[in-house]
Formats: structure tokens, C-alpha cells, sequence
């Protein structure tokens, strides 16, 4: 098989199902990429050149799908490798930030003991779509002192405007819809 290099190939690799998980929402389902070790390796290798020269002291990810891709980057750039999690999943004291919701709110945690005030971080998660979820990520890495030097994410869904949520936070996407 030859090599899996360019962003549109990797494109051809997620997979689009319509009215998932409700009606009108088309989900980006990227469980094709990682089940093709060349297309996954050619992901992740586009991660590292985009989040690489931001020169970060760890990587932040979001649960669930962010870990994969976190993970994964984590050891390519030998950083180390800081979970956000849904609430009530992490085992020592957490600081958590609330977000907006369609329908309510949401919150997510991360342990209290973790960020370096001062230090750099990139937040990794695998789609970016209203940027709810990727700003209160941002937001715990920065309530403890943290920067947000860079906001990156396998895909984008550029109609949503999540990058406008971001605020001035670098944004970093390897797809665009
Ligand atoms: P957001 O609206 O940016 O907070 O998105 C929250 C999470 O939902 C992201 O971490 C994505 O993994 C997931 N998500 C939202 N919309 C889609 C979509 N159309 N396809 C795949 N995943 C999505």
C-alpha cells in the first residue's frame, strides 16, 4: 500500500453518517483512520508538525476520542500526556470548569495538581464543532496559571464557528468541512 502522506487522503478516511446520534447531524466518524495503521501514523504525524513548533511542556486531551490522538501524539513528541475528563472519573482532587450546553450544562475535570502555572499546553481533542467542550478545557489549563498556546484537532466543522469561540487561542486543524 503506498504511503498515506497528504491531508486529503487522510480525509478518505473518515467516514460521514447522517443522523447520528439524532436526526440532521452529520457525524464525522473517524473510527476508519484509526483502523488503518498507515492513515492513523500519517495523522499523527501532521499533529506533531502542527502542534511541534508551538514548543509545549504537555499535551492536554479530552475525553474520549482526544485520548486516542493525545496518547498517541504524547509519545511522538515525547510530552507528557494530562486528561480532561467528565466529571467523577478521576481518582485525586480535581479542579473542573461548566459549560454550556444545547439543552443545560456540562462539566469537565482535571486534576488539581497537574498544570505548572507559567508553563505552555496544547489542547488535543479529534473534532472541534460549537467549541464548547475545547474552551472549558482551555479554561482549566488557565484557572491554574497555565497558557493555551495551541487549540488542535484532527477535524473542524468551520461552520460552527467553535474557532471564534476559542477567542484568540491558536486554533490547529488537519480537516476542514
Ligand atoms: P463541541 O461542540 O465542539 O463542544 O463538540 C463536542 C464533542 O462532540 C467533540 O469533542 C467531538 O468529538 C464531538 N462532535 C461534535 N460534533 C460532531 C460531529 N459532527 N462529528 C463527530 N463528532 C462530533
Amino acid at each position: 500500500m503506498s504511503p498515506v502522506t497528504s491531508p486529503l487522503q487522510i480525509s478518505s478516511f473518515v467516514r460521514d453518517v447522517p443522523d447520528f446520534p439524532k436526526p440532521g447531524i452529520l457525524f464525522r466518524d473517524i473510527t476508519p483512520l484509526l483502523a488503518n495503521a498507515a492513515a492513523f501514523g500519517a495523522a499523527i504525524e501532521q499533529f506533531a508538525a502542527a502542534v511541534g513548533p508551538h514548543r509545549v511542556s504537555a499535551l492536554v486531551a479530552i475525553e474520549s476520542r482526544g485520548f486516542i490522538f493525545g496518547a498517541a501524539l504524547a509519545q511522538k513528541l515525547g510530552l507528557p500526556l494530562l486528561l480532561v475528563r467528565k466529571p467523577g472519573k478521576l481518582p485525586r482532587r480535581t479542579v473542573s470548569v461548566s459549560y454550556e450546553l444545547e439543552y443545560g450544562t456540562d462539566r469537565v475535570e482535571m486534576h488539581a495538581d497537574e498544570i505548572v502555572a507559567g508553563a505552555r499546553y496544547a489542547v488535543i481533542d479529534d473534532v472541534i464543532a460549537t467549541g464548547g467542550t475545547a474552551v472549558a478545557a482551555a479554561e482549566l489549563v488557565e484557572k491554574q496559571g497555565g497558557t493555551v498556546v495551541c487549540c488542535a484537532f484532527l477535524i473542524e466543522l468551520d461552520f460552527l464557528k467553535g474557532r471564534e469561540r476559542l477567542g484568540g487561542r491558536p486554533v490547529e486543524s488537519l480537516l476542514h468541512y
